[in-house]
């Protein structure tokens, strides 16, 4: 496997008991790329991107990640998800520790850290989202694009080589959607390798270097927004495009 590739699937098929949630799906991403995933609801954007730090097990084809090989015997489960971040939909903090202990426990838990050493690094990132006056507040506390913004935080407190993104913005009242779609903005121009699910298609064409258009647990289409939005080759994705646009 080439160094600067960080996910490499290759004939990737999944099932949930009879249901093919995941048909032929070959895609890699590059180190610094940035590739956005959109799809109908239901067509596979979530498992897709969920087999990819191991939350789902693929049953045929191959998928690397950072140079690790996923699989049913792995035992470094744990090596793979400290090199990929995600954020969810609905954020996930922990709801009974601090913005600053939800950002400190995964370099201390995971990778070891002092107290001392992770409360500087998560500091460094809650800035990095703007939002270091929030530190000592619990998750109840912040509006929904600042918990986001946390969400983003702790998983950049792990140094992630890759950041996931499931939807990020689309259970987040109207308002606050561009706070959290600028801070991944940001994040793409500092080189951030990422794989966005979301259907903000001004985010797509801002930051994507390709669109992947997902149908049925397929990969229907992929291409530069450029092409993508101006001239779609597929009836099924013109069809979502004006559904959504
Ligand atoms: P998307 O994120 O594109 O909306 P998902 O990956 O969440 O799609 O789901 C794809 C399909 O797989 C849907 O039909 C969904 O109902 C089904 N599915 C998702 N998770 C499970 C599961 N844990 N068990 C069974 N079916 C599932
Ligand atoms: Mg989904």
């Amino acid at each position: 496997m080439s160094m600067d590739l960080i996910i490499e699937a290759k004939d990737v098929a999944k099932w949930y008991g009879a249901f093919q949630v995941l048909k032929d799906i070959n895609l890699t991403v590059r180190k610094g790329e940035r590739i956005v995933v959109c799809g109908p609801s239901g067509s596979g954007k979530s498992t897709l991107i969920r087999c990819f730090n191991r939350l789902e097990a693929h049953q045929q084809g191959e998928i690397i990640v950072n140079g690790i090989t996923l699989h049913d015997k792995m035992r470094n489960v744990a090596e793979v998800r400290k090199n990929v971040g995600m954020v969810f939909q609905h954020f996930n903090l922990f709801p009974h520790m601090t913005v600053l202990m939800n950002c400190m426990v995964g370099p201390m838990w995971i990778k070891g850290l002092s107290a001392a050493e992770a409360e500087k690094t998560a500091l460094r990132f809650l800035e990095r989202v703007r939002i270091p006056e929030q530190a000592n507040k619990y998750p109840v506390q912040l509006s929904g694009g600042q918990q986001q913004r946390v969400a983003i935080a702790r998983s950049l407190c792990m140094e992630p080589a890759i950041m996931l993104f499931d939807e990020p913005t689309s259970a987040l009242d109207p308002e606050m959607v561009s706070e959290v779609l600028d801070t991944m903005t940001s994040l793409a121009k500092d080189g951030m390798t990422m794989v966005c699910v979301t259907h903000e298609m001004g985010f797509a064409r801002a930051v994507a270097d390709r669109v992947i258009f997902m149908n049925s647990g397929q990969i229907v289409e992929e291409g530069n927004p450029q092409a993508f939005f101006t001239n779609p080759k597929h009836e099924r994705t013109r069809l979502f495009l004006s559904q959504i646009l």
